[in-house]
């Protein structure tokens, strides 16, 4: 019987991988299975049934932890957790094109400018963020109000004029070696105003977490004599977890830190090269259903590194991030085998 490719089968799957395949995945991983069991009591039988579709799989949850053994991320997966009970506020999708006292649909007047003045893209403009987490924080502006509405050649402008920006900035202030991009998209992403906008920060320091994996990077060369990003990525090939588009590398994450995490590795020359692979992801999240997301780019190691997260319906009362993702591991309902097979390129 051919072995079904879901989370719940990770182990066997990677017992059935060739002798120095598996080696590399143990080299990285760590996998406990478990189940935790429960006893549905006879009045919550008719809800169980109907919320989580089965008393036995209820009863007995099975639930997959994977740790990477170099780097903190660490998950516990349990679908089951996806179907429990979401408070919800009401929404609807025609909100996000409500322009009323939009300060971004009037840029000019109402968002202050860099040192160095405004970028003007085709699709887009700059502005300065008027409350700064970093030496220099900028906005790249849609000129559409609806981060919902994208297109190909929009996203590349407004990634192209990001490139500017980084320029402008290290023309302005020499040594700004931290070039960060983020994309919250929307509210449940901790966006604060609608209309679609990303943020880049230039500044001397590079954030923490990337120090930290470039400092990975460097050990494990030292001590396997490979590349940290290579290897990893071949693990996630050798599982049917990852994908080679052109000149980049597309994994759907082991150890996701949230639902439906993808990374990009590319080696692109500029960080607009990868447009359209974002491009495609996002229409793909579009599909699944996603409307709240937060990407991030940033260089390591000589590779573009662009991280895809879902963060839930914007009809959502409740947080997705809770104690657990803040101090211990990132709790998961959404199986990397089934975005894998879910997300067309
Ligand atoms: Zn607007």
């Amino acid at each position: 019987m051919e072995l079904k490719k879901e989370i719940t089968n990770l182990p066997k799957i990677v017992n059935k991988l060739k002798k120095k395949d598996e080696e590399l995945f143990n080299r990285f991983y760590s996998i406990k299975l478990s189940l935790g069991r429960l006893k549905v009591t006879p009045e919550m039988e008719t809800f169980v049934k109907s919320r989580f579709k089965s008393i036995e799989k209820t009863e007995n949850q099975k639930i997959v932890c994977i740790n990477n053994k170099f780097t903190w991320e660490g998950n516990l997966f349990n679908e089951l957790r996806s179907m429990r009970p979401k408070p919800k506020a009401k929404f609807t999708p025609s909100e996000l094109d409500n322009k009323e006292n939009c300060l971004f649909c009037n840029i000019e007047k109402q968002t202050p400018l860099d040192i160095f003045g405004r970028i003007k893209g085709k699709h887009c403009i700059t502005a300065s963020n008027i409350a700064k987490y970093d030496e220099f924080h900028g906005l790249i502006i849609f000129n559409e109000h609806n981060p919902m509405k994208l297109k190909k050649e929009w996203l590349k402008d407004y990634l192209e004029t990001a490139e500017k920006w980084f320029e402008r900035t290290d023309k302005a202030n020499k040594g700004m070696i931290n070039n960060f991009l983020i994309w919250n998209c929307l509210w449940r992403s901790s966006a604060s105003i609608i209309h679609g906008h990303m943020q880049v920060t230039a500044s001397e320091t590079k954030y923490q977490k990337i120090i930290k994996l470039e400092e990975l990077c460097d050990q494990y060369k030292k001590k396997f004599k490979s590349d940290y990003f290579l290897d990893l990525f071949k693990i996630h090939k050798n599982l049917g977890l990852g994908e080679k588009i052109g000149k980049s590398m597309v994994l759907y994450y082991l150890t996701p830190i949230k639902e439906k995490e993808i990374v990009i590795l590319s080696k692109e020359k500029k960080f607009s090269g990868v447009s359209d692979l974002v491009y495609n992801l996002i229409k793909n999240y579009f599909r699944l259903g996603v409307q709240s997301f937060n990407i991030s780019m940033t260089n390591i190691k000589g590779y573009w590194m662009v991280r895809l997260v879902d963060r839930g319906s914007l009809e959502n009362r409740n947080s997705d991030i809770g104690a657990m993702e803040l101090y211990g591991n990132s709790v998961v309902a959404y199986d990397p085998f089934r975005l894998t097979k879910e997300i067309k390129l």
